[in-house]
């Protein structure tokens, strides 16, 4: 296929050039046939791997059922989804989105109506994380600390301050009367791989307590088992009041959801927020099954089991190669590596070798593969890494000529 002639009929926003056609267990396989091996599961959304066939039995059963009809009625599907959402969080109420960005967008008007409910004249102030990622609409892209992602579409929604991330003196510093919530990822993703440290996340729910601010987690992308977890905020003994997640939420079909306490759910009433789509019965019916698939395969175990494996491969490149690989760093399935040469080089390097890594910012690989994924993989992952690295090299000392 040519590229160049593919990419004209798209708005250039992204740089590909590559057209899968078929996934098969943690491999996918392009146009021309070739093998790839993923460890970017769609951006930590095929959690299941791609031969899932329980998964895709499920899907093709409520197709045969009915996929759409509307928030106006209750769905089988939604009702069971929401269930297991509530069991897994110990939140108690659950709206389903098409994506990441719009759980974000419920997250911050349930905040705000919350606030207004308590104080007509609320500010709705929000603090929110540098190097964070929380989605590219106007409202998620306003509490998203780069920059250069908010700045050409500025004015965004008023009244967010960005704090630095685990830097609980930052948040103080920031807090005042106006404060309705304050929005962090558990484990930021797409600003490079950085864990909350145990003292922030807690300090983080005690100053939110003490001044009446709500906490948002985002767990779209640190969610849904991949860090060991169901959830990374179960790591640190802290609950949010209101969660987002998405990504593996569907395995591959689109669906978010936010959810929340009681007490800050019952902030909205009808009128106040909706979806044409959102929960729809083929969304959910994939939503009930990824929690059937984890619960019955053992999912938080196998990724318990595989973690430390690839953090060790991990390791080891990184003592092997230390003039290039500066920090390894993360939990879970999701880990960092962070380069003295850039990210693109080594992913670009990757897929020549038909394995496929993801970046998070310009310096850092970001290690998000499908939580089935075995350690035979990870030893293949190692290989070729070991392969790149050893010419990668010539280009650091390039670099620091
Ligand atoms: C991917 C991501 C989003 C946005 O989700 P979309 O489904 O792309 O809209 C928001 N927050 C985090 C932490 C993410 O990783």
């Amino acid at each position: 296929m040519d590229i160049e002639e593919i990419s004209k009929h798209f708005i250039h926003v992204y740089n590909r050039n590559i057209v899968f056609t078929k996934g098969e267990d943690v491999y996918l396989y392009d146009s021309q046939g070739s093998k790839y091996l993923d460890m970017g599961a769609g951006i930590a959304v095929c959690a299941l791997g791609y031969s899932n066939e329980e998964y895709k039995q499920a899907l093709k059963e409520q197709i045969n059922k009915i996929i759409h009809t509307s928030n106006l009625y209750f769905n089988e599907p939604a009702i069971k989804a929401a269930g297991y959402i509530t069991e897994a969080t110990g939140l108690d109420r659950v709206f389903f989105t098409n994506s990441g960005t719009e759980a974000i967008e419920g997250a911050i008007k349930l905040a705000r109506k919350y606030a207004y409910l308590k104080n007509k004249d609320s500010q709705g102030g929000i603090i929110a994380m540098e190097h964070s990622f929380h989605g590219r609409s106007m409202g998620a892209l306003s509490v998203t600390g780069t920059k250069h992602y908010r700045e050409p579409f500025e004015p965004l929604i008023g009244g967010v301050s960005f704090a630095e991330y685990n830097n609980l003196e930052s948040v103080k510093a920031l807090i005042n009367s106006g404060t309705c919530a304050l929005i962090m990822e558990t484990l930021q993703g797409e600003g490079g791989i950085y864990p909350a440290t145990e003292e922030f996340i807690t300090g983080i729910r005690k100053l939110c307590d003490e001044n009446g601010i709500l906490l948002i987690l985002d767990e779209i992308q640190c969610g849904m088992g991949r860090t060991g977890k169901m959830f990374t905020y179960q790591h640190y003994g802290v609950k949010p009041d209101i969660l987002t997640t998405a990504k593996a939420l569907g395995c591959g079909v689109p669906v978010g959801a936010f959810a929340a306490s009681s007490e800050v759910a019952d902030a909205m009433c009808p009128g106040d927020h909706g979806t044409t789509y959102g929960g729809n019965p083929l969304a959910t019916a994939a939503v009930c099954k990824v929690f059937e698939i984890f619960k019955e395969k053992g999912i938080l175990q196998h990724v318990n089991e595989t973690a430390p494996y690839l953090r060790e491969k991990l390791e080891a490149l990184k003592n092997k190669h230390n003039k290039i690989i500066k920090d390894i760093r993360g939990m879970g399935l999701m880990l960092g590596m962070e380069l003295a040469v850039p990210a693109s080089h080594i992913v670009t390097e990757a897929l020549k070798n038909k394995l496929i890594l993801i970046s998070a910012g310009s310096t850092i690989i970001r290690f998000v593969p499908p939580l089935v994924i075995e350690k035979e993989h990870i030893d293949t992952m190692y290989n070729i890494l070991d392969g790149i690295f050893n010419k990668a090299y010539d280009v650091y000392k390039k670099l620091n000529n």
